[in-house]
């Protein structure tokens, strides 16, 4: 079968903040660039971004403590140097975004507002309401608009060629007419955000199935810190959509069946605004313990009524809204009902500040990059503040952005053919012909629920070591599956189908990062190591995956800096 090949000096896969803001760098030096993303890029993932973006900008505050306060945060896993570069960079970025058109919430003064986050000492998260995602993917999808950048939308890229020790373009088909074409590039960025669609209750989008994680591992590439995963203290109970950390900010608090505000035994001084790790082990913590509300005893309350309705309605109206549609509960007359929900990754691709991607700690493979929540470049360590991904992904995408370009023409474009993209034809031609028995949605329930038990907010060898039991069998069900729509147009139930084999691989290796690492560091917490250990784990995990689906583990060095290592407590 002959595939169309277009050719581009560069190719970005992810239309939220990282690619757009990389695409336009790229576009804006000449080169020929091209975006594809499996949906509108407005509809990334990026513009549920509610509460803010952060960056060091009162006169009493300063960047060090931006510093302080993200490697802290991070349980000291984050690399130094790269947490230097995003910190110091982001009151510019601000006002990048300020003079490209963004539209920030403001002080009386017509200063930008800032409003207080989990782990900071001091408030720091610009916003725009409790939509500051949607605000400033808008405002970069415009740039790109403005610029002409090509987008291929609904489009899904499901492998790269990787030949010859480089990247050579990406294998994709069109969602509309399940049509493949191979896209031949000099360059090739991965933007493709998150991994929380792992778990049963999560936060993200449905498309948050961490594509591209398990298509670089695929190819015997590793990945970097996958058992950091975080959980976001208050989704909403039953579904986990996100209560923005905005509501804490401005003042939220947490209260048990007792009616007891119970942060004061966990973290006395930070109270709800300790960082999302702690507030989500206490939340857990209480439920456990028998102190939960809601029928199920598996909640926790979050009451804003002190607030008032007009404060609400100014700074949180869009949680107002989703608490109203989602719980039918009016949080300016009750507390609503709130539980731990999977939220952000920390581990990713490995990849240099420069956005180059890692084979190994120390080398790189020539033609590959990625930003943004797909990456692991790692400012986040073992566990993110609130406010610092929506910083990360547009400045270090930008940033990416730029290296492709001074790259591009030290760069060769490797000749690929149709064979090429065999790998996955096969695989969309065995999934809509499998005669099997087994069904996605099925299987995948069964995979989200048995993550949540027993690689979530609390984690054992026991647990662990029965969910890489279980994600084995869920391997070989998935050989199994039957799909009912053989059509090609719009055929969502082989998208999913796509996108479940890339869950089972990627949440094995959460599962065999997390059994390996026998401590506890920011949002990995295992109750048989309660301690975090640095002698044996201040390190980095590099995992490969080989054919049968078995994870060999390597470490890499952190890159400490002015900051070493303290005890953390808030
Ligand atoms: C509800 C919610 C609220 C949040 N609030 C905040 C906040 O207030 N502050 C903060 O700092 N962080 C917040 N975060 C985190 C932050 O929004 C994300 O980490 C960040 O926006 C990710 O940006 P990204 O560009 O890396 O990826 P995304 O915005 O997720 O974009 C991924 C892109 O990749 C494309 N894609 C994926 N797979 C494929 C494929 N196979 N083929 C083609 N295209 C593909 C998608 O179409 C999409 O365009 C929040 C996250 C959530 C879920």
């Amino acid at each position: 079968m002959d595939i169309p090949i277009h050719q581009y000096d560069a190719v970005v896969v992810g239309a939220g903040l990282a690619g757009l803001a990389a695409a336009r760098e790229i576009k804006k030096s000449g080169k020929k660039v091209a975006l594809i993303t499996k949906l509108h890029p407005l509809r990334s993932h990026s513009g549920a971004a509610q509460g803010g973006i952060n960056a060091a900008l009162a006169k009493d505050d300063s960047v060090e403590l931006h510093e302080f306060d993200t490697v802290k945060g991070s349980d000291y896993l984050a690399d130094q140097d790269a947490v230097e570069f995003m910190c110091q960079n982001a009151p510019e970025l601000v006002r990048w975004f300020e003079h490209m058109g963004a539209v920030f919430s403001r002080n009386e003064d017509g200063t930008i507002a800032q409003r207080p986050f989990g782990g900071q000492s001091h408030p720091r998260a610009c916003f725009a309401k409790d939509r500051t995602g949607l605000t400033l993917l808008q405002t970069m999808f415009e740039q790109t608009n403005r610029l002409g950048v090509e987008v291929f939308d609904e489009w899904y890229v499901a492998d790269i060629i990787y030949k010859e020790g480089v990247v050579a373009g990406v294998c994709a088909y069109d969602i509309k007419t399940s049509k493949p074409a191979i896209f031949n590039a000099k360059a090739v960025m991965f933007a493709t955000g998150g991994y929380g669609r792992a778990f049963k209750i999560n936060s993200n989008a449905h498309a948050n199935t961490g594509d591209a994680l398990s298509i670089v591992a695929r190819h015997g590439l590793p990945l970097e810190d996958m058992e950091f995963v975080q959980f976001h203290p208050t989704g909403l109970a039953g579904s986990g959509i996100l209560m923005s950390e905005a509501a804490r900010g401005e003042g939220g608090k947490l209260l048990n069946s007792k009616g007891e505000r119970f942060m004061e035994k966990y973290a006395p001084e930070k109270m709800e605004l300790a960082p999302r790790d702690l507030v989500s082990r206490s939340i857990t913590q209480e439920i456990l313990e028998g102190r939960g509300v809601g029928p199920n005893k598996d909640a926790v309350y979050l009451d804003l009524t002190h607030l008032g309705e007009e404060k609400i309605n100014e700074r949180l109206p869009e949680l107002r809204d989703l608490a109203l549609t989602f719980l039918g509960m009016d949080m300016v007359k009750e507390p609503i009902m709130i539980a731990a929900t999977a939220h952000y990754s920390m581990g990713g691709i490995p990849v240099t500040i420069e956005g180059r991607v890692q084979k190994s700690p120390t080398e790189i493979v020539p033609g590959f990059y990625a930003a943004g929540e797909c990456s692991c470049v790692s400012v986040h360590g073992a566990n993110r503040l609130g406010a610092n991904s929506v910083l990360e992904a547009p400045l270090f995408g930008r940033h990416t952005g730029k290296t492709i370009v001074e790259d591009i023409d030290k760069l060769e474009l490797v000749e690929v053919s149709s064979e090429d993209a065999k790998g996955m034809i096969d695989e969309m031609q065995r999934l809509l012909t499998n005669n099997g028995t087994e069904r996605v949605a099925k299987l995948r329930e069964e995979l989200q629920a048995s993550m949540m038990e027993n690689a979530g907010v609390f984690r054992t060898k026991e647990s662990l070591e029965k969910q890489k039991a279980l994600i084995k069998k869920y391997r070989e069900r998935y050989k199994n599956i039957r799909l009912d729509d053989k059509s090609s147009t719009y055929n969502t139930d082989l998208q999913e189908a796509i996108e479940l084999g890339h869950i089972i691989d990627y949440s094995a290796f959460i599962v065999e990062g997390a059994l390996a690492r026998e401590e506890s560091r920011g949002a990995h917490f295992r109750n048989d190591f309660p301690k975090r250990d640095d002698e044996k784990f201040l390190k980095h995990t590099y995992a490969y995956m080989d054919e049968n689906g078995d994870i060999r583990l390597e470490y890499g060095e952190v890159t400490l800096g002015k900051f070493e290592p303290q005890a953390r407590t808030y």
